[in-house]
């Protein structure tokens, strides 16, 4: 089978950001990173989604909630024996809280899609693209090609809902700007991959051109409830501050010193409440301009790692080793935290002592959208 490459790994080359041992160390010689607890929820939780999509589009309803979150629970505690939890995190706080999370996309967001032609199929589509003049070919997963209800009043069957909408279902607990979202390159992977793949293309009849949409589920913790928000500024407004409780997490401290804080505002303080658990939809297009931009982009990073497998292939590791520049200790992705490597590199030119596995032509084994991160 030909090489294949995602969008999580492109992505890294945007901008000329990429490590390039990083890049061999984790897909050539397939020295995955442990997996973190991000990945294991969005594994578990995509699971759970995923379900409730096929569960609608063979019965025509979403199931009860109750079943997708047995879904949920019992894939995190799967993916959770194979994942690396940090010191402060506990596994049952992240399902408790995670679990609530996903009633709410139950109850607010699954209602409004089903997928498209009510054809399981298009649940979950997985692509493989192998593009003209490239020698790998571009590899993804579509959360759901499907249909949305813009009103209660408009049936599912109706004509005019014949357009078609991508959907990327995203967990994670910040809540990224509009402005990210539109220029990110996720979307446009996904549009080229409906426009080109044949076989999506048979399955489904859509005229009009789709859309995508983010239906981020944001889970930020218990947050203010909206009492506790208005009591805030009638405390701020009398007396100007007030100490942080014990019981206020690390993550919302900034937002309680907003409300509260010697530094809080009034202007703060007409923002509204980081609603603890909610869904952010955001909608977004890509014109063929954007596919061009893809395709430039593809042969670019083509190009680079080519460049580097013929120094490899010519010279052997340690030359392409040498062309290598490092990032500087403390760049954002070269630190103890962000790569997995960090351990036995620092500037290594010899491979780490462990040998290496077969080079490895899949992604990691859990791909939802990675802290791109998908
Ligand atoms: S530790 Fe830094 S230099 Fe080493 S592989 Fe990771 S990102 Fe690259």
């Amino acid at each position: 089978m030909a090489k294949a490459i995602s969008y999580s790994r492109i992505k890294k080359y945007q901008g000329g950001y990429a490590c390039e041992l990083e890049d061999y160390w984790t897909y050539e010689q397939g020295r995955w990173p442990a997996q973190s607890s991000f990945l294991c929820n969005g594994s578990a939780f995509h699971e759970a989604i995923n379900m409730a999509m096929r569960h609608t589009a063979k019965h025509g309803e979403l199931p009860p909630f109750g079943r997708m979150l047995q879904v949920y629970q019992d894939n995190f505690e799967r993916e959770a024996s194979e994942t690396e939890f940090k010191d402060d995190e506990d596994p049952a706080e992240i399902m408790r809280t995670w679990g609530e999370a996903l009633e709410v996309w139950w109850g607010e967001t699954a209602p409004l899609y089903r997928p498209h032609e009510a054809d399981p199929r298009n649940v979950e589509i997985k692509f493989f693209l192998e593009l003209e003049g490239l020698p790998r070919a571009l590899r993804g997963k579509i959360d759901l090609l499907g249909d949305r209800r813009e009103s209660a009043e408009i049936p599912w069957d109706h004509p005019s809902v014949k357009r078609g909408v991508l959907v990327d279902w995203k967990t994670g607990s910040k809540d990224p700007s509009a402005a990210d979202l539109h220029g990110d390159l996720q979307p446009t992977v996904y549009q080229m991959a409906f426009e080109i793949d044949p076989e999506i293309r048979a399955r489904v009849e859509i005229t009009k051109l789709v859309e995508i949409r983010y239906e981020h589920v944001i889970n930020t913790g218990p947050g203010l409830t909206e009492q506790e928000y208005l009591d805030a500024v009638t405390e701020h407004e009398t007396n100007k501050r007030k100490p942080i409780p014990w019981n206020v997490r690390p993550n919302e401290v900034s937002n309680w010193m907003k409300l509260y804080g010697p530094q809080g505002s009034k202007k703060d303080l007409k923002k509204k409440p980081n609603l603890p658990r909610r869904v952010r939809s955001t909608v977004t297009t890509r014109t063929a301009a954007d596919i061009d931009w893809l395709g430039i982009t593809l042969q670019r990073v083509n190009a680079r790692m080519d460049a580097a497998d013929l120094v490899r292939q010519h010279g052997g590791e340690n030359a392409a080793r040498l062309l290598w520049v490092p990032p500087s200790p403390g760049h954002w992705m070269c630190n103890a935290e962000k790569c997995a490597h960090w351990a036995y590199c620092r500037g290594a030119v010899v491979d780490p002592p462990k040998a290496a596995p077969e080079p490895a032509t899949e992604e990691p084994p859990t791909s939802t959208e990675a802290p791109t991160d998908d």
